[in-house]
């Protein structure tokens, strides 16, 4: 039986791979660094910020005593974008309102860092329905390792078995799986309704029950 559904945030609830695009170009750019569009989708999107930092140092020589400061204008960039742009979407607020009604216990896992979950799940109004929020400063160790999903399994009071994970990038799919959830992949935020979740957990449930018969 599934008990509990877990979320990614960047790129599921919220509409923010460009925003963390943009705001990393930005602190980048001060100090005359870039990175491409396809190259953020392809290796950076769903890493940590200072994951990033460190990949560029790596592969382009970024003077790793700059990492705070960028760090810092980066989210500080971030922030001024969620402003702008984080405003609920209908069609999140009726899934996670109908989930919790069905009485499902429901949570945010992310990457980002606790200021940005706090402030998108707010924005979007989806915070009344979360039982659980975590960010990366709440485990020692990012996606793709499991930890944060199964340190929520744990506080949300279920096995990861019970679990449903909705994830968009393989760093994430790749934690969920490793935690032994069950992952629905999602392409975006357009993705992530009532219907599709209830259909996976309808699938899920079939399929154990099936196992148990056999
Ligand atoms: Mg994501």
């Amino acid at each position: 039986m599934i008990r509990a559904v877990i979320f990614d945030m960047d790129g599921v609830l919220i509409d923010a791979r460009d925003w963390h695009y943009e705001a990393l170009n930005r602190a980048l750019g001060l100090f005359g660094y870039k990175i491409g569009r396809e190259e953020h989708l392809d290796v950076f999107d769903g890493l940590p910020t200072s994951h990033k930092l460190h990949m560029l140092t790596e592969s382009r020589g970024l003077p790793s005593e700059l990492h705070s400061l960028i760090n810092e204008m980066k989210q500080s960039y971030t922030m001024d974008l969620v402003a702008l742009r984080c405003r609920p979407v209908f069609h999140h607020r009726y899934a996670l309102a109908r989930l919790k009604e069905a009485g499902y216990k429901l949570a945010v896992a992310s990457n980002s860092i606790r200021a940005s979950v706090d402030a998108m799940m707010d924005r979007a109004d989806l915070t009344r329905f979360l039982d659980v929020t975590m960010s990366n400063e709440d485990v020692s160790r990012a996606k793709p390792h499991p930890e944060i999903y199964l340190e929520t399994c744990a506080l949300l009071g279920v096995a990861p078995t019970e679990a449903v994970v909705v994830e968009d990038a393989e760093y994430g799919v790749q934690a969920a799986e490793n935690a032994g959830t069950h992952v629905l992949r999602v392409n975006g935020v357009e993705d992530v309704t009532f219907a599709a979740i209830s259909q996976f957990i309808q699938e899920v449930e079939d399929s154990s029950a099936a196992l148990q018969r056999a």
